[in-house]
């Protein structure tokens, strides 16, 4: 099954969130079947009201999980507390990296939090525009596996979800070529299956970074992507409706 996932980012009042999130059940509602996960990443704020009216037929996910159980860490928001609403979580964001200085360490905090709580994490790595360009892109994606989710067991590993994010195709218009795309999937698919065997195929990677419906099915041919995370180009229903569309082609 395919992933397609929706990061809102800090976009959205609930009424925006509230009219989306009604377009889209009316749309999936008219649909034969659904045979794909699609997940809805809204800010935290909206989760309660969102769930109210969520259908079957997609999930929603927090973009973020507080690094800690529970106790003086002002503003932050649990694993415990978003379990009541969400199955999934993005960890390690390379926007949380960047502007909120989330290190190895707190991210592999991040991801025990999400599994003590039965919350799939959807786990971003990611090398940025100087790594790429020093041709060192390789050795950062294995570092951020190896310092983060590959100290998980095996069990726990298995519950993970990994995306892909060149820092540099973000937000840029332009996502990575396919050969680049296929590149690094099949690294990463490599370092887990040197860890897993076969029982690595069982984690998805999902490819972020302008994705959209121009693009979607051409990276979606590609070995070993497993689906898409979408920032600007899910901030439309109708936008968005169309790339799920284009999952069944
Ligand atoms: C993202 O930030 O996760 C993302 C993929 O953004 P965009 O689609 O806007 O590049």
């Amino acid at each position: 099954m395919t992933y397609i996932i929706a990061n809102w980012k800090m976009n959205k009042t609930a009424r925006e969130a509230v009219k989306f999130i009604d377009a889209l059940t009316d749309y999936l509602n008219n649909k034969k079947s659904i045979s794909h996960h699609i997940l809805i990443a809204p800010s935290t704020i909206h989760l309660p009201i969102l769930s109210k009216s969520l259908s079957k037929s997609f999930n929603l996910a927090a973009q973020n999980i507080a690094f800690k159980d529970a106790g003086a860490y002002t503003g932050e928001v649990s694993a415990k507390m978003l379990s009541e609403y969400v199955q999934y979580s993005i960890v390690g964001h390379s926007e949380r990296r960047c502007y909120f200085n989330e290190d190895h360490q707190i991210l592999y905090q991040k991801l025990v939090m999400c599994l003590q709580h039965n919350i799939t994490p959807i786990f971003c790595i990611g090398e940025n525009k100087n790594d790429r360009d020093a041709n060192n892109y390789l050795t950062i994606i294995r570092q951020q596996l190896n310092e983060t989710l590959m100290l998980l067991d095996d069990d726990d590993l298995l519950k993970t979800i990994v995306a892909y994010e060149p820092v540099w195709a973000i937000g840029s218009g332009n996502a990575a070529s396919l050969d680049q795309i296929s590149e690094l999937h099949t690294y990463i698919r490599s370092i887990l299956f040197q860890r897993l065997g076969e029982k690595s195929n069982d984690i998805p990677i999902l490819y972020g970074g302008s994705c959209n419906s121009s693009n979607t099915q051409s990276i979606l041919t590609q070995n070993n992507v497993d689906g898409l995370l979408v920032g600007g180009a899910s901030l439309d229903v109708v936008h968005f409706q169309k790339m799920i569309d284009m999952l069944d082609v």
